[in-house]
């Protein structure tokens, strides 16, 4: 049925001007009306908008959040978008700011061959995630459980044999790949690397305690970004139900050391853990642990919007984007508002340039498009792991996470990078689409530091929907090498700092063929009944396909 003809275009450089003639939706087509409406100058003014100082930084729970959210829901009724909870454009999230401290600065470890003394911060830390005013554990016994993973798919269990309620366990970062190729996914972190997993997993065993081994490449930061990170009050969510041990924290490498000494054991049995086959072993150390809480309680808001599917409204196709950053902190070079423009006022406005195409796509889609302005990612992902647990839309009919954090000013490029590249089919789409831009596609440079875990998708990937996170490669195309340093030169440094704020240096263009290919990947999707799914070596793959039984 498909008039063939047309396609000769396709791989020609920007076949943008190639349009299929037929009434049939053809995914080798680019739809140049749809493509033309993602704009420049309308992208660069949602950006400078929403990084500008007026939106404070855009923290959750402060007026930035309230400027922000409703700035948001007026784009998405300006843009013609629907209302995406019931009849209102907001879902609440609520959280809770936990300040958590150890009553004594000192944790003092009982061995059987000594006591072991250790400072808070300097050597430790440790926190809860538990509703309780006070956290007392006169004693616990401690456990060396390895990596702390279970993934029977990897023929691993480090929890086999023993019983951990009641007690501490200390486990490793990372996963058994990064030391023996032939292991896990070698180089690649899976999500059993991750020191979020080993606190999940410990809660699953019944552990009171979890003690993460930081050790500086393995985690892939230092023991100061522990540390500060761990110094200050800790966002969570209130209606999450998840278990959680009493207790969370890390210890220094030095003191893992010093504690394996005291419980008269090699420091060795850190590389036999390392090796398949490796038992937990109890240390014959216990200590006593006791922490003070204090709460704060306050709702912020994701802000969602819809375009109905015209045949199957019921299935989704969901692109996200977080709209908070870090409001105003320690002042740098005399600013002290942290605008968060790459990170992610460049998502968001995406958003709306995104929804404007599907808008005027000759093809409306006949899945519906939700489009979701995600709130509290930099505190841990919160926003979008709430949407996750209370999804407006079933999950087993949302057919993908398209998520966009961060797009670089860098200028154009010829390449595109996928954050976790072989975890999903999406992969597949985005090879498609792309090269119907003239661009080729490559997993990120580094898949050790587990950045696929990290951004709002996961959260969609842990309830088995697939989940795409994509960013501009590094091969730029312009060979104005004097145009590239000084672009080069305004965006170095940015990350996370008040500097991170539209300059005129920045290019823009590339960002706009970025946004053009995660159009052209969810329109594709939107027109299809099928649903992709994680790929055969994901380890999320089983979870996956339960979720599309259900
Ligand atoms: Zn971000």
């Amino acid at each position: 049925m498909k008039n063939y003809f047309y396609t000769f275009c396709i791989g020609a450089l920007l076949s943008m001007s190639c349009q299929s003639n037929t009434n049939n939706f053809d995914p080798n087509m680019l739809d140049s009306t749809a493509l033309s409406t993602i704009s420049e100058a309308s992208y660069k003014k949602y950006v400078s908008d929403l990084a500008s100082d007026e939106f404070l930084g855009r923290k959750p729970f402060t007026k930035g959040d309230t400027l922000t959210t409703q700035y948001i829901e007026k784009q998405f009724k300006d843009l013609g978008l629907l209302p995406g909870n019931g009849d209102s454009y907001f879902q609440e999230v609520p959280m809770v700011e936990i300040t958590s401290k150890p009553t004594e600065i000192r944790l003092i470890f009982q061995g059987s061959k000594g006591n072991l003394t250790v400072n808070n911060l300097d050597d430790y830390v440790i926190g809860t995630r538990k509703i309780n005013e006070n956290i007392t554990i006169p004693s616990t016994e401690l456990v060396f459980a390895g990596f702390g993973i279970v993934a029977p798919e990897f023929g691993w269990n480090d929890y086999e044999g023993i019983d951990v309620k009641g007690k501490t366990v200390v486990v490793m970062v990372s996963d058994p790949g990064r030391y023996d190729k032939e292991l896990f996914k070698a180089d690649t972190m899976t999500y059993y690397g991750r020191w979020r997993y080993k606190y999940e997993e410990a809660a699953r065993q019944g552990a009171t305690g979890v003690l993460i081994i930081h050790d500086t490449p393995a985690a892939s930061y230092g023991w100061d970004v522990v540390r500060s990170g761990w110094s200050g009050p800790q966002l969570n969510l209130t209606a999450d139900q998840a278990p959680v041990p009493d207790f969370e924290g890390w210890i220094s490498n030095q003191t893992a050391h010093n504690l394996f000494q005291i419980a008269g054991l090699e420091p060795s049995l850190m590389d036999s853990a390392k090796k398949k086959g490796f038992k937990a072993i109890p240390m014959n150390v216990s200590t006593n642990v006791s922490l003070q809480n204090t709460f704060r309680y306050a709702n912020s808001t994701n802000v969602i919007a819809k375009i109905e599917g015209t045949k199957r409204p019921d299935e989704t196709i969901i692109y996200t984007a977080h709209w908070d950053h870090l409001g105003i902190g320690e002042p740098v070079n005399g600013d002290s508002i942290y605008n968060g423009a790459v990170d992610n006022a460049a998502g968001v406005a995406a958003l709306f340039e995104i929804a404007k195409a599907f808008k005027a796509a000759k093809h409306q889609p006949e899945r519906s498009i939700i489009f979701i302005a995600l709130t509290a990612e930099e505190e841990g992902l919160l926003g979008s792991s709430h949407y996750a647990n209370n999804p407006i839309y079933p999950l087993n009919k949302t057919v993908a996470n398209l998520n966009m954090d961060a797009f670089s000013p860098q200028g154009a490029t010829k390449d595109v990078s996928i954050v976790g590249y072989g975890q999903t089919e999406i992969d597949d789409y985005v090879v498609r689409s792309a090269a119907k831009f003239g661009r080729t596609v490559h997993g990120e440079k580094n898949p050790a530091s587990g950045g696929f875990y990290r951004s709002d998708h996961f959260n969609f990937v842990k309830k088995g929907v697939p989940g795409l996170f994509m960013g501009a490669g590094s091969e730029l195309i312009s060979t104005d090498s004097l145009a590239n340093q000084t672009r080069a030169k305004a965006l170095a440094g940015r990350y996370h700092s008040p500097a991170d704020q539209v300059d005129e240096n920045w290019d823009f263009a590339g960002i706009i063929e970025d946004i053009r290919l995660f159009f052209d990947i969810g329109y594709t999707m939107s027109q299809e009944k099928t649903f992709p799914q994680f790929k055969q070596k994901s380890e999320f793959r089983e979870l996956g396909e339960k979720r599309l039984s259900k």
